[in-house]
């Protein structure tokens, strides 16, 4: 049995702020081991239902902050970037269940680091009309390899999230909310036996859960922060300013929709 885990680091037990999350900060070391640490704990619960494949996507930011000297057989990490299907990269239908680790809510939500992919330029992105974070996005690229998310760990905002999206979802909630920068954080022992429980329970229960599909073509709408970040944006071929700071553009399907979501991403983020 083949498990694909997308490992993000907002939603790492005991990670509040973004002291952690940039490599240029103070709290950055612990919180590499932190991550390794979560992942960890969902490969054992992954070992312990039955998984003797499992590939770990680094999906944070510059995409190596995974340990893999700690990290656990017999999980093999994809390190780096950029990579073609980002956060999701290495999913394919071979897979028999998808785990988000780390994962937080999305932008303008009340999750603990709430944010859709850049915090700097992406007020609010929807696809098909629908307001979409990253595990709407993950799950949605899953779902084109008819591949379920069958457990996701982060805070009680994005359990919530994770449910919306993917009804039957195991959700292991490390931390509970208390602003944008602040969470009561589970700890690490209880954490990590959550997580691992959780995702033993969710692979032997992987068969009632649903891949998540969306139809294409796929419109996605990004709302950016501003109307210098629209007009860097819009130069992408195909895409369409339709306001003042937001820029429309449709995919054939999903793949194609999450590239070009990228796309827009980076440009407005250079504006
Ligand atoms: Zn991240």
């Amino acid at each position: 049995m083949k498990i694909y885990i997308s490992a993000d680091m907002e939603g790492i037990s005991g990670i509040v702020d973004w002291e952690y999350t940039s490599s240029e900060r103070y709290d950055y070391s612990r919180a590499r081991k932190l991550m390794t640490g979560d992942v960890n704990a969902a490969i054992q619960g992954a070992v312990r239902a039955g998984a003797d494949q499992i590939i770990v996507n680094d999906s944070h930011n510059s995409m190596n902050n995974i340990l893999l000297e700690e990290l656990l057989a017999p999980a093999s990490l994809l390190s780096g970037a950029p990579k073609m299907n980002s956060m999701m990269e290495g999913i394919d239908s071979t897979c028999d269940g998808v785990a988000l680790i780390g994962y937080h809510a999305m932008m303008n939500s009340t999750g603990v680091l709430n944010h859709t992919f850049s915090s700097l330029s992406v007020y609010s992105l929807k696809l098909n009309g629908r307001e979409t974070g990253e595990l709407g996005l993950s799950a949605y690229i899953a779902g084109y390899f008819n591949v379920p998310v069958v457990m996701v760990s982060g805070d009680d905002q994005l359990s919530e999230e994770a449910q919306a999206f993917v009804p039957g979802v195991k959700t292991a909630e490390v931390k509970e909310a208390r602003g944008r920068f602040a969470a009561i954080c589970r700890n690490l022992a209880e954490a990590r036996g959550l997580i691992a429980d959780r995702m033993y329970e969710a692979i032997l229960s992987r068969n009632s859960i649903k891949p998540v599909k969306i139809e294409g073509p796929v419109t996605i709408e990004v709302a950016l922060q501003n109307g210098a970040m629209a007009d860097a944006a819009q130069i992408m071929p195909g895409a369409e300013r339709v306001g003042s700071t937001t820029v429309q553009f449709t995919a054939p399907d999903i793949l194609v929709a999450y590239r070009a979501f990228r796309t827009i991403t980076s440009l407005a983020s250079h504006a």
